[in-house]
């Protein structure tokens, strides 16, 4: 299994590398039920060496299929990302929580490696639309016969009649025959 990890070790201060990987749709799964990765990731990235902590910088395209929480069908959608990320270099395990300074949030690594499918991983996941719709009019399915409203057109509406209504159209039906 290839792993997507970018070395540090040869870039000194100052200096930026760029890369690009095309990663298999089936290779990277997101830990979100009914969410599918279903195009090859495409990731361009530059890392520099910014003096004392680098910048990576991440364009992500791909393509997602999820299902509607209205209607529950299947729909995809094209995913694309923009990521940025400060990172330093943690000297210990210990210390791989985040670090703050001067209100910068750094992200830590270890070794002499940082590891792109992490990074990219949890940006896809924390950047998940939060309303998943097929189309922004979804109809959604009927709550009384299950009828995708989308498709056609259920009477369930129409054959529940508020009993109180009920009874005023009976009042009226006696008023008009008497
Ligand atoms: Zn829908
Ligand atoms: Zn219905």
């Amino acid at each position: 299994m290839r792993d997507f990890k970018i070395s540090v070790s040869n870039l000194r201060s100052g200096q930026s590398k760029s890369f690009n990987y095309t990663v298999p749709e089936k290779l990277w799964h997101l830990p979100e039920e009914d969410i599918e990765i279903v195009k090859p990731i495409q990731i361009d990235g530059i890392l520099t060496h910014a003096g004392d902590f680098f910048l990576l910088k991440l364009k992500v395209q791909t393509r997602i299929r999820l299902k509607c929480t209205r209607c529950l069908e299947e729909f995809e959608k094209d995913y694309l990302l923009d990521i940025e990320e400060q990172l330093r270099h943690a000297d210990h395990e210990d210390n791989l929580e985040e670090l703050t300074d001067d209100e910068i949030l750094y992200s830590t690594f270890l070794g002499q490696e940082i590891d792109i499918q992490q990074i990219v991983v949890e940006h896809l996941v924390l950047n998940l639309p939060l309303k998943r719709l097929c189309k922004i009019d979804c109809q959604g399915l009927c709550p009384i016969c299950g009828q995708d409203r989308n498709l056609s057109h259920c009477n369930c509406e129409e054959d529940i009649v508020d009993p109180r209504l009920q009874a005023l159209k009976q009042l009226l039906k006696e008023k008009d025959y008497s």
